[in-house]
């Protein structure tokens, strides 16, 4: 599971719905079922490959109902989730935010291996002291063979499932556990360490023994430090307006600027983008410089900035809280806010870049005013 906003929900398909959370099933887990499925071919023929699909289909639904498990737990605490994406090492869950309490969370985290645990009871229940007789292979009817073999996928899942690095929930138990202590940014970040760590490890194994570790280990650092960042981010933007992150000094150009005067001012400043305001101070545009060098290339420096700036540049009231903006620029990362104060007049720019800045200044130290910030080189 995991909050939406850096969900990875391209690259996946929707294949069902279920009390309002749509069920989906990510690329890399059919590309899984088709490695497995030529590996259960080469080793057994067509019988051996159809009872390794069965047993495919029956984990798959093991780790939906795990999903679920996490689901059903966050809806106890109010939260609602808008799909699960079954992935080839679990499933995610995108939460529309995790619970608050560490506590919460944790409930939340565990309940998902649960449902593995009692899946594990029920199968050992009913298989009894069958199971006990000497390995699967003991086991004649192929019944309970696919029974003992969907028994020890589960205990690999809840293992799995338990290593404490993010988006794996032993991850978020570790997190919920720490933050307990140390508050939810300061957890998130040990949490992420750990992670980044255990990733590390994964990749060392993967080279030695099986090259599917080394795209994991890849996933779950990537996947750690994108959780560190997003809780560094929500901490800082919480309570923070737009005009506490603000660019106020910049320079911006005339209506009237041609690329000439737009490629000067890129020389004298640390810019990349101008915004094009005009004789009443409201922006028009910003220029971006990647069409400013394209156009200067292609058609020449006579040509008015008013030809080439993007027009399609959203702005905000000076007084909007922080998280919209970040919401808004982690969606859309290359772009520009133009930040407005009376009379529609720009006031202040707002980019990554800068929030990246803020949250720098803010890690560095937390406590510190959050003031305008200032484009320096
Ligand atoms: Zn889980």
């Amino acid at each position: 599971m995991r909050p939406e906003r850096f969900s990875p929900m391209r690259w996946s398909l929707p294949i069902g719905s279920l009390a309002g959370t749509v069920i989906r099933i990510h690329i890399t887990f059919l590309l899984f079922l088709v490695w497995l499925w030529a590996l259960f071919f080469r080793q057994g023929g067509a019988e051996a490959a159809w009872q390794g699909t069965t047993f495919i289909v029956l984990i798959f639904f093991c780790v939906l109902l795990h999903e679920l498990g996490h689901v059903f737990a966050a809806r106890y605490y109010g939260v609602k989730t808008r799909d699960v994406t079954l992935w080839p090492f679990g499933g995610i869950a995108s939460m529309k935010r995790m619970p608050e309490k560490p506590s919460q969370e944790l409930v939340v985290a565990v309940a998902g291996p649960a449902v593995n645990v009692i899946i594990i009871a029920v199968l050992a229940l009913w298989l009894g002291p069958r199971l006990n007789t000497g390995g699967l292979a003991e086991l004649d009817s192929p019944t309970l063979s696919m029974a003992a073999k969907v028994l020890w996928a589960n205990v690999i899942l809840v293992a799995f499932n338990l290593i404490p690095a993010f988006p794996m929930d032993g991850g978020r138990v570790l997190r919920a556990l720490l933050a307990m202590r140390l508050g939810n940014v300061r957890a998130t970040e040990l949490a992420a360490r750990i992670g980044q760590a255990f990733a590390v490890i994964f990749g060392i194994f993967g080279i030695l023994y099986n090259p599917m570790l080394i795209v994991i280990a890849v996933f779950v650092f990537l996947a750690a430090s994108g959780e560190a960042k997003n809780a560094e981010l929500n901490a800082m933007a919480r309570g923070a307006l737009v005009s506490d992150a603000m660019i106020t000094e910049f320079h911006s150009l005339p209506t009237t600027a041609t690329i000439n005067d737009a490629v000067d001012a890129l020389m004298r400043t640390t810019q990349t983008e101008f915004p094009v305001v005009d004789v009443a101070g409201r922006l028009r545009g910003v220029l971006f410089r990647d069409a400013m060098i394209k156009t200067l290339k292609e058609r020449g420096p006579a040509i008015p900035v008013l030809e080439v700036m993007a027009t399609d540049v959203p702005t905000l009231p000076m007084h909007t809280k922080l998280d919209k903006a970040v919401r808004y620029l982690m969606e859309k990362p290359r772009t520009v806010i133009g930040v407005t104060g009376a009379d529609q007049r720009l006031v202040g720019l707002l980019t990554v870049e800068n929030l990246g800045e803020m949250m720098m200044v803010h890690v560095a130290q937390p406590s510190a005013d959050l003031g305008p910030r200032h484009a320096s080189g």
